[in-house]
C-alpha cells in the first residue's frame, strides 16, 4: 500500500488569536500570494503520487481571504486533476464569513477547528472570548454545509478536568481529536503548558477507556487512529509513520519545509516551489538527509521495541526539540506510545484468546453473568461500520 501523500500549505503565520501555549503564530508574518499556489501546482506536476491531500494550516489560513481561496482551490483542483486532489484547513474559524463559507463548501473542505473544552476551562488557556468567536464562526461553517471537528489541546493545566472535558465533547456529540500541548523550538511560550509523557500516556489510556463505556456515543479520533494501527500493524497517522518524502509544508513564501511544523525555520528549508525540486532533490538538501538520519536512528534505537512497525520512533519534529534540532534520539512521548500500545495490544490479545476458547469449547455463555464493558474488538466493529 502506498503511503499517503500529503501537502501542507501555509499561507501565513500571523494569527488573531494570542493563545497561551501556542508556538505557531507569528505576528506581522507575510500572506502567500496566488502565484506561490501556481507554483505549487508546476512543482508537483511530475511528482509519481496518484493522491495528494493539501492542508491549509497556519499560523490562521483565514487570513488569506476569500479571494485567495476562491482562486487558490480551482488551480490546485484542476491543475493537479491527475493527483484527485483532497482538501483539509484546520483554522480557529474566527475570521469565517459566509463568503468564505460558499467557497470552502463548493471544494469539500472539511475544517479541523480548536476547543479546549466549555468555554471557561478554553478561555483559561486560549485567551476570553475565544470560546465564542470560534463557535460564531463554527456556526456560520455549519449553516453552508461544511464540515467541522475539533481537535481539544490538552495542557498540564486543563488535564486536571480531563473527566469535565471529555463530558463537553460527549454532551454536544462533538468528535473529540486530542492534542497534547507540546514544547517547540521556535519559542518558548509552550513550556510550562507541555503534557508530560507520563501525562499523556494517562490520558491516552483514560480515553480509551472512556471510548470503550459511551460506544456509538462519541468517537475518539485518537484512539481510532492507535487501534488501527496496532490492527493492520501499521503507522495510520503522520506521528506513527516515516513522514520523509510523504510530507511537504509550503511556507508563505513558498519555502519547500518537511511539515508544518518546521516552516520559518531557515535551517530546515528543503527547497523553494518555484526552483521545481523533485522528490530526489528534496531527499538530497540538508533537511532531508537529516530526516533520513531519523529514519535510521529508529532502526537502531527502537530495533528491540513490540511497536516499532506501526511507531516508528514517534514524530521526529518531537525528537530534535530536547537537542536544540539535533537528531539524536527518539520522540520523548515514547513512554506514553508504549503505555497505550500495551494497553491496546494486552486487550486485543486478550479478548481473541478468549474467543477462540469459546469457540474451540462451545461453551454457552452464562445466562446470570452481567454484559461486560465493549472491548477492542467491539470498537473495531463501530469504526468499520461507520
Ligand atoms: S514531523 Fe511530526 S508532525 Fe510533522 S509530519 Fe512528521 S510526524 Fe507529523
Ligand atoms: S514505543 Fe518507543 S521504543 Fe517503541 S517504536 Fe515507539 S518510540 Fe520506539
Amino acid at each position: 500500500m502506498k503511503n499517503p501523500f500529503h501537502v501542507m500549505l501555509i499561507p501565513t503565520l500571523g494569527c488573531p488569536a494570542r493563545c497561551s501555549y501556542c508556538w505557531s503564530s507569528e505576528p506581522g508574518s507575510p500572506v502567500m500570494d496566488i502565484e506561490t499556489i501556481g507554483e505549487v501546482v508546476e512543482w508537483l506536476r511530475d511528482f509519481p503520487q496518484d493522491r495528494v491531500t493539501f492542508t491549509f494550516h497556519g499560523g490562521e489560513p483565514l487570513l488569506a481571504g476569500a479571494d485567495f481561496y476562491r482562486r487558490a482551490l480551482p488551480l490546485l483542483a484542476e491543475g493537479l486533476a491527475r493527483m484527485n486532489p483532497d482538501f483539509a484547513m484546520q483554522t480557529n474559524l474566527w475570521l469565517m464569513t459566509p463568503e468564505l463559507a460558499e467557497v470552502l463548501a463548493a471544494y469539500h473542505v472539511p475544517l479541523g477547528s480548536s476547543i479546549d473544552g466549555p468555554l471557561e476551562i478554553n478561555d483559561r488557556q486560549r485567551g476570553k472570548g475565544y470560546f465564542d468567536r470560534t463557535m460564531r464562526g463554527y456556526r456560520i461553517a455549519r449553516e453552508h454545509g461544511v464540515r467541522v471537528s475539533f481537535i481539544c489541546t490538552f495542557t498540564s493545566e486543563s488535564v486536571k478536568h480531563r473527566e469535565e472535558i471529555f463530558r463537553f465533547f460527549l454532551d454536544h456529540g462533538y468528535t473529540l481529536k486530542l492534542h497534547p500541548a507540546l514544547p517547540s523550538l521556535r519559542n518558548a511560550n509552550p513550556e510550562p503548558w507541555t503534557l508530560s509523557p507520563e501525562d499523556y500516556g494517562d490520558l491516552l489510556v483514560y480515553l480509551l477507556d472512556e471510548s470503550l463505556t459511551n460506544l456509538g456515543g462519541i468517537e475518539v479520533m485518537n484512539i481510532s487512529d492507535l487501534v488501527k494501527c496496532v490492527f493492520t500493524r501499521r503507522g495510520t497517522v503522520c506521528t506513527f509513520a516515516d513522514c520523509m518524502g510523504t510530507t511537504f509544508a509550503v511556507g508563505p513564501d513558498g519555502s519547500v519545509y518537511p511539515c508544518y511544523r518546521f516552516v520559518g525555520m531557515p535551517e530546515w528549508v528543503m527547497g523553494r516551489v518555484s526552483d521545481r525540486p523533485s522528490p530526489d532533490d528534496l531527499a538530497a538538501s540538508d533537511a532531508g538527509q537529516r530526516m533520513y538520519r531519523f529514519r535510521e536512528l529508529v532502526d537502531q534505537s527502537c530495533g528491540e521495541c513490540r511497536h516499532i512497525r506501526y511507531c516508528r520512533g514517534g514524530c521526529p519534529y518531537n525528537a530534535i526539540v530536547p537537542t536544540g534540532g539535533k537528531i539524536g534520539a527518539v520522540d520523548p512521548y515514547c513512554t506514553a506510545y508504549k503505555r497505550i500500545f500495551d494497553e491496546i495490544g494486552d486487550r486485543l490479545n486478550r479478548e481473541m484468546e478468549e474467543r477462540c476458547a469459546v469457540e474451540q469449547f462451545a461453551f454457552p455463555p452464562d445466562p446470570r453473568k452481567k454484559p461486560g464493558k465493549p472491548g477492542i474488538m467491539s470498537l473495531m466493529q463501530q469504526m468499520i461500520s461507520r
